[in-house]
């Protein structure tokens, strides 16, 4: 760990990405009455992280990252919720069912709430405004007053995800995720399309089997793996006052604790070496994620490994590569190689989604092709294949709502059909087809 490291010593280096609060005394009340609330995690959860990562470092497990670009204020009820478990559920199944590799299951969930972007201002016609930074910050509305960021969102975003986190809890561990309910994880939506009926027919394999064991004489309610799911929480740390706020140091171990989450990641924008983002993370002990672009030169890569996990524990660092479908099978496999032939012990995983984005010509609307996406992970698992690297993993974002965001898949969406149901505020998700699409291609990659 970093031994200049303290809780505010990422004051000291330049912070990208953060908003101009109006009020500076208002700001620093939120963030003082918040460093007193409640942890939402605990320390004892993400050591259980660390050690199941550790084993996908390790080529022994593999990691489902998945969920909203940005949690939305407004959007939040316990239907959707429950519907991105399910498809997250639904993937960890199709998955591990197919490849026989345990799947670790993180949601980009309570508390993925702040953006980057790529300009601080955004105009229409005439007026400019500050950009849309995520509910955290502001609201989406375009008019000065939504637009002006509003310190006591942070604490909106703390007791939404503590009310997120209370529900995937009682979801994960009260019957809901129990094996012999996969059938129950299907949405009416999904039911009758090609991925759906594929996914019927492995749920009821896996039914098959379950009463095959019954009927064997092995009691299936005394094993607590098959009635509950591990279920890890994350987010992008971007807004380095709210994180520090919820850390805390855990007293048997003197480490410091990001309890706002299981496991965080730093962006693409905010991964400079000398920044306030790398600092902060690196003082910290829970699992970290850190996004590569295809900029990323060797000696970057290295530094991050460097500063991130000086003392080379596997499944403390996750690469996510976000290259982008034309270029990942150029940029990647230096990368990896410089990684390995350093010894550094990372878990790779692919983000295909942030390399392909692009606005449609119609409507304007920010989009992906489930083809190029497609495209970015086969690169990805021939790049690792190639240089005898595990491929640890996946970043996708998502919804279980039968959203018209991303073009593509079995049940085309087109074009035209994008204002059909676009509901993202941020980036474009994969709908609950989609997902339950993209898990069985993932699968038939890692076999
Ligand atoms: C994101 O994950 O939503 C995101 C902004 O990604 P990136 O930092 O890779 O652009
Ligand atoms: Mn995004």
């Amino acid at each position: 760990m970093n031994s200049t490291w303290e809780l505010d010593s990422w004051k000291n280096f330049p912070a990208a990405q953060q908003p101009d609060w109006p009020e500076q005394a208002e700001y620093d009340a939120v963030l003082k009455e918040m460093s007193t609330y409640p942890a939402l995690v605990y320390i004892n959860e993400i050591k259980e992280l660390q050690a199941a990562l550790s084993l996908a470092a390790q080529g022994k497990a593999f990691l489902l990252q998945a969920g909203d670009c940005a949690e939305s204020f407004t959007d939040h009820s316990a239907q959707t919720i429950r519907n991105k478990l399910k498809v997250i559920l639904q993937m960890a199944v199709v998955l591990t069912y197919s490849t026989g590799v345990p799947v670790i299951k993180v949601g980009r969930i309570a508390g993925q709430y702040a953006k980057p972007r790529s300009s601080p201002t955004e105009k229409y016609g005439d007026l400019e405004l500050p950009a849309f930074r995520g509910h955290i910050v502001n609201s989406e509305q375009f008019d000065l007053a939504s637009r002006t960021p509003d310190p006591k969102r942070m604490i909106h975003a703390y007791h939404q995800s503590g009310s997120t986190l209370n529900l995937i809890r009682s979801l994960t561990q009260g019957g809901f995720a129990d094996l012999s309910k996969v059938h129950t994880w299907t949405q009416e939506f999904v039911r009758s399309s090609s991925e759906g009926q594929r996914y019927e027919a492995v749920a009821f394999e896996i039914e098959r089997a379950l009463r095959f064991m019954a009927a064997c004489g092995i009691d299936l309610s005394k094993e607590q793996v098959l009635q509950q799911v591990k279920f890890w929480t994350s987010h992008e740390s971007l807004l380095l006052g709210y994180e520090s706020a919820l850390t805390r140091q855990d007293p048997g171990s003197g480490k410091w604790y990001d309890l706002s989450a299981h496991s965080i990641w730093i962006g693409e924008r905010t991964r400079n070496l000398n920044g306030a983002h790398i600092e902060f993370a690196s003082g910290i002990a829970n699992p970290l994620g850190c996004k590569i672009g295809p900029t990323t030169t060797k000696d970057q890569i290295l530094e991050i490994c460097e500063k991130l996990n000086p003392d080379r524990i596997p499944g403390r660092l996750t690469l996510i590569s976000r290259m982008g479908a034309n270029k990942i099978t150029e940029v990647l496999p230096p990368l990896v190689s410089a990684v390995k032939d350093e010894g550094h012990p990372v878990l790779w995983a692919c983000d295909p989604m942030h390399g392909n984005t692009f606005n449609a010509a119609g409507t304007g609307l920010k989009t992906r092709r489930f083809n190029e996406i497609l495209l970015e992970l086969q690169g990805f698992f021939e790049v690792h294949k190639s240089l005898n690297s595990w491929p640890g993993g996946v970043h996708i974002e998502l919804t279980g709502e039968d959203v018209t965001e991303c073009l593509g898949g079995a049940e085309e969406i087109f074009e035209h059909e994008l204002d059909i149901n676009y509901n993202s505020i941020c980036d474009p998700r994969l709908n609950g087809r989609q997902s339950l699409d993209l898990a069985y291609r993932i699968a038939e990659m890692l076999i």
